[in-house]
């Protein structure tokens, strides 16, 4: 079964008397430790199409497949459910809580899945040293780099182990050597976990290293060599 699968996923939002056709009849499917990178200009649905693949918002008809489930007809609770278990999330912005450590921030999904204090700090932990970041575990976001700020949020959106991990312009904030630094530690960590990634990024070198490469066209998605 895939990580994603998404089946003619069409989106509508209205305009005064008309709707406007942001995705018409979107198909994806994604593998178990696949990555792949979703390029396409601003305004053609990137955001969208991942929040309804992160089952944050819905689509106005098609199927959203989580690890095999179809989703779209559960009621929220159990798409938020889904969500917590099986999706991990990366914003442009990190969205970390300023007043917690690196490691409370990413030990606190864990303990909010049910795992035990001792449990969940020592994954954190182990995710925030894979990731470089073994002498800033006791900072907090503000006495952290941009970069640092977002290896922290890389490690936040594995904790809990998710199938899917999906990022909109993950390194978009970061100048051009501090983005590297942070795309190679995040696709090692892909490669490492066996989560499947869509990364949305404007970033051509940094598409180029990802297994597949797709765009929208015209709301429909298109495959690149
Ligand atoms: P991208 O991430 O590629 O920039 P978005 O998915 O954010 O694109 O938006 C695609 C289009 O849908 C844009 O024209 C945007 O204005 C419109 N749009 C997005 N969200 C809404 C909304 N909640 N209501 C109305 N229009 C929206
Ligand atoms: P929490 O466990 O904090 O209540 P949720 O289960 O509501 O979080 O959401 C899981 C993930 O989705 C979190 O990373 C959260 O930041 C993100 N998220 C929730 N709602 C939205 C939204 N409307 N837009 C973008 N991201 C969201």
């Amino acid at each position: 079964t895939y990580a994603l699968a998404l089946a003619g996923v069409v989106r509508r939002y209205s305009e005064g008397e008309s709707a406007l056709e942001i995705l018409r009849g979107v198909d994806l499917a994604i593998s178990q430790g696949q990555s792949v990178a979703l390029v396409a200009p601003s305004g053609s649905g990137k955001s969208t199409l991942l929040h309804i693949a992160g089952l944050l918002e819905h689509s106005d008809e098609g199927e959203v497949f989580i690890a095999g489930r179809p989703t779209a007809r559960l009621a929220d609770a159990e798409r938020t459910r889904i969500r917590r278990q099986h999706i991990g999330f990366i914003y442009q912005f990190h969205h970390l809580l300023g007043e917690f450590s690196a490691l409370e921030n990413v030990a606190m999904p864990q303990m909010i899945r049910g795992l035990s204090h001792k449990e969940a700090n020592a994954r954190a932990k182990d995710l925030l040293t894979y990731l470089g970041l073994a002498a800033r575990l006791t900072h907090r976001p503000s006495e952290l780099s941009g970069g640092e700020q977002q290896r922290v949020a890389i490690a936040r959106a594995l904790a809990n182990a998710p199938r899917l991990l999906l990022a909109d312009e993950p390194t978009g904030n970061l100048d051009p050597k501090t983005s590297d630094h942070v795309f190679g530690a995040l696709t090692e960590l892909v490669q490492a976990t066996g989560v499947a990634a869509l990364i949305a990024t404007h970033n051509l070198e940094l598409a180029g290293r990802m297994d597949r490469r797709v765009t929208l066209r015209d709301g429909k998605l298109v495959e690149l060599a």
